[in-house]
């Protein structure tokens, strides 16, 4: 592969493979082929993130600065992982040391962004001159200097434990979703729980901060209902809730018109395994083949496609539906090792999945909302967030831990375009 076809990603791994000196790293790098995902409208046009981080839209909208202090503050939490990251993550007992290292150079590559002395001010390995800065740019450096300091997946003990507490909640969940007779209440309660589920985020400081003071964990099926029920009222900060309950209860033209959905998860635990789950449940009963699209490597709390295969075979243990249904609904890694998703950079299995899909489901603020949330698809698609920057927030109008729910059908003129 010419080093002009391969993507940023993977010049960017195999940048940090070779500051490691992990060759082995740099070589799986180069042998992965990516492409963009076929559902793009306008390829060619294609940009992912919805903000434009250097020019506030109007007066007293953030700006650079204030975007620079989002990922300032979520650096915290990133340290106290690191410090206590296990061997296989990177840790043992030099690991409180270049768990500041790591923070010293991001908070490096954030001065060059303020100061625009890129040279100085970033570290060595940082690409000059300094990228633009837009969110898959910040959150790749972060990533970047992770890797740099020798650090894998530190938050793996908390996805674990996250995960392990919902698999057990999930059983008695699916019970009281299966008995709701009103197939309305019911979509309603699921797509309530898709942002119960993605409160709990650790790479935003303020969920993370709600997370150690114990808001965010739910630990019974009756607190998850309860976070459901506790949502803000509507409307929400984007609510095209009835007009997508319309199209589901339509449930003959829902069945003509969808066949298949490719889901890209966000967090693990409840976002996941109760939210995520059940909907991919819900609309398998429809009879859609359902694609659960999962990053391919650790980026924050963000579930991995191994991490959510484990989940969704203990799934299938315990409920009758899933363990019959077998394939039809499965995890397909999506390329992706951040907690944003750039479209044009997707696996090519995923890339041959949604050949075929007619419905996309993105998840979570950061694949819905601070990238793609204008993005035009040929398909019909649903974004469900919940905000947890109050700079966001403030963009949309809204409040802390607002709500999104934004469903866009596919219009004839873009399925035309795209020839589908
Ligand atoms: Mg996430």
């Amino acid at each position: 592969m010419s080093r002009a076809s391969m993507t940023f990603t993977q010049l960017e791994e195999r940048e940090v493979a070779r500051v490691r000196n992990h060759t082995h790293v740099a070589k799986a790098a180069m042998a992965r082929p990516s492409a963009a995902f076929p559902r793009l409208v306008d390829e060619g046009a294609y940009q992912a993130c919805t903000f434009d981080l250097s020019v506030p839209p109007w007066e007293g909208a953030p700006g650079a600065s204030e975007w620079i202090h989002v990922f300032r503050a979520s650096l915290d939490e990133f340290v106290r992982r690191a410090s206590s990251a296990s061997d296989e993550d990177g840790g043992g007992t030099d690991a409180p040391a270049r768990a500041r290292a790591f923070e010293e150079d991001f908070l490096r590559v954030l001065k060059a962004y303020e100061c625009d002395e890129a040279v100085s001010c970033a570290p060595d390995w940082c690409p000059k001159p300094l990228p633009t800065l837009d969110c898959v740019w910040l959150c790749r450096l972060r990533e970047r200097a992770l890797r740099v300091h020798g650090f894998e997946d530190v938050f793996r003990d908390v996805k674990a434990s996250q995960n392990d507490e919902a698999c057990r909640m999930l059983p008695a969940l699916l019970r009281r979703l299966d008995q709701m007779q009103d197939e309305r209440v019911q979509m309603e309660r699921l797509v309530r729980g898709l942002l119960a589920g993605n409160t709990f985020d650790l790479g935003a400081n303020a969920s993370a901060r709600a997370f150690q003071d114990g808001e965010s964990t739910s630990g019974s099926v009756e607190s998850f209902f309860e976070t459901c029920e506790a949502l803000p009222d509507r409307p929400w900060m984007v609510d095209d809730v009835d007009a997508y309950l319309q199209a589901w209860c339509d449930e003959a033209a829902w069945r003509r018109d969808h066949r298949k959905a490719v889901v890209f998860v966000d967090n693990a635990g409840a976002d996941a395994v109760l939210g995520a789950l059940p909907f991919a449940r819900q609309l398998a009963k429809r009879g859609m083949d359902v694609v659960l699209a999962a990053n391919r490597s650790p980026s924050i709390n963000d579930i991995t496609a191994s991490e959510l295969e484990t989940t969704l075979a203990d799934a299938r243990k315990n409920d009758e539906f899933l363990r019959n249904v077998g394939e039809k609904v499965r995890v397909v890694e999506c390329g992706n090792e951040l907690p944003v998703i750039d479209l044009k950079d997707v696996s090519m299995q995923l890339a041959s999945e949604a050949e075929d899909a007619d419905l996309v489901v993105l998840l979570g603020m950061g694949r819905a909302v601070e990238t793609n949330l204008h993005v035009e698809l040929d398909c019909d698609c649903l974004r469900v967030a919940r905000v947890k920057h109050k700079e966001v927030a403030q963009l949309l109008g809204g409040e802390l831990f607002g709500c999104v729910v934004k469903w866009t059908r596919a219009t004839e003129s873009s399925k035309r375009r795209s020839g589908s």
